[in-house]
């Protein structure tokens, strides 16, 4: 497919035709399953020639085409999200001063707290719902790390504000692991790099662990050229069947994202009205935060919310009493998954102890609620 016609559909079709083979009479029309360790040798002023497996796979060339043509930029996918993320961190040297959004997935806060004991990074942390405080930390730093909407607290960064104001020389990344590329497009607003957990939305079916980096069009800093030697190095390639899978639930993106964030924001609305529930944090809600910059920034409220009940033995009550909703740490499946996030120990003191995060899937909006009503019935 060539970047005209990516350029020219809709997200809705780009999703189902980009990452296709050739239209050759009688050839499948899906990128074949490829479980390649080795290739035939080929002479080496062959361009097109993968060589080895871990150089490549047809199966990672396809999905790496779809997700690089939904964001607007070249992809390269990656054995799991954090493999992705540490890729990225990989890219900075000694002393590197980051910053960070207070609130985000906690395998990124924990690498990058890694790499300030052995490298002598710095981190830095602030408040992304705020964009100017978010831009005065920024100021200096190499890395700037973004999350919209953030985990689990649900915030919404102003994107637009912070790729714009922010320093040239800083690298400027954005966890889209949430939002998806159909909700918003990080590199057409001036992001270098974007991040995903295709384990989660993008796939979407819970039976796969798959990473990948989206790099800008304009690469100045080469990132894509650098990334892709790391993979090489570094190993943290896909698998042949989780790219296939992946691939596979990416086709069908648009319609469990929109059957799915049409419940959540129904599902917001009940638990906002519920007296059990004392806050509800979702971007549709109009009392939400983060409403006003999600909807002029995203195309969509997404597929999580989170809510917070009176304490954490009340919402493990509450999670026990679920039938149909399934406790799981993870998120982004056709299946309603949720968690009370303080279960672990690491999750940030500033989460309340009575918080559950909850991706909502696509089953019939009314057995959700039903289950979820019955479950704070029984509180009483
Ligand atoms: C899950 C997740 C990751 C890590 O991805 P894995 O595929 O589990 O390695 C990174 N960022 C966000 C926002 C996530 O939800």
């Amino acid at each position: 497919m060539t970047d005209s016609s990516a350029a020219r559909w809709r997200p809705e079709t780009v999703a189902v035709a980009a990452g296709r083979p050739a239209r050759v009479p009688d050839a499948p029309l899906n990128q074949p399953l490829v479980p390649a360790a080795t290739y035939v040798g080929a002479p080496a002023t062959d361009p097109t020639a993968i060589g080895y497996g871990r150089y490549g796979n047809p199966g990672w060339q396809a999905l790496e085409q779809a997700i690089g043509d939904l964001e607007g930029g070249r992809c390269l996918t990656y054995g799991s999200g954090m493999a992705a993320g540490s890729a990225i961190l990989d890219l900075f040297g000694p002393g590197t001063v980051v910053l960070r959004p207070a609130h985000c997935y906690l395998g990124v806060a924990a690498a990058m707290a890694q790499r300030v004991e052995r490298h002598g990074w710095t981190v830095r942390e602030a408040d992304p719902a705020d964009a100017e405080a978010f831009l005065a930390a920024a100021r200096g730093a190499d890395l700037i790390w973004l999350e919209s909407p953030t985990n689990p607290m649900i915030e919404v960064a102003d994107l637009a504000a912070i790729a714009a104001a922010r320093e040239p020389g800083s690298t400027l990344v954005v966890d889209n692991t949430f939002a998806t590329p159909l909700l918003q497009r990080p590199l057409e607003l001036g992001a270098d790099l974007v991040l995903h957990s295709a384990t989660k939305i993008i796939s979407g079916h819970s039976d796969a662990l798959l990473g990948a980096v989206v790099a800008a069009n304009s690469d100045d800093h080469d990132h894509y050229g650098r990334l892709e030697a790391g993979r090489r190095l570094g190993g943290a390639i896909p698998g042949s069947l989780e790219t296939y899978l992946v691939l596979r639930g990416l086709r069908t993106l648009p319609v469990r994202l929109a059957a799915a964030q049409a419940s959540a924001m129904i599902l917001a609305g009940r638990l906002h009205d519920h007296p059990a529930v004392l806050r509800v944090r979702y971007p549709g809600l109009a009392d939400d935060p983060g409403h006003a910059r999600a909807t002029a920034g995203m195309a969509g409220f997404g597929t999580l919310l989170s809510i917070e009940l009176a304490d954490a033995a009340t919402a493990d009550r509450f999670i026990d009493a679920l039938g149909l909703w399934v406790f799981a740490t993870s998120l982004g499946g056709v299946e309603s998954m949720l968690e009370r996030r303080r279960r672990w120990p690491g999750e940030l003191p500033t989460v309340p102890p009575g918080l559950i995060r909850m991706s909502v899937g696509v089953e019939h909006v009314e057995d959700l609620w039903a289950d979820l009503d019955q479950a704070l019935a029984a509180l009483d």
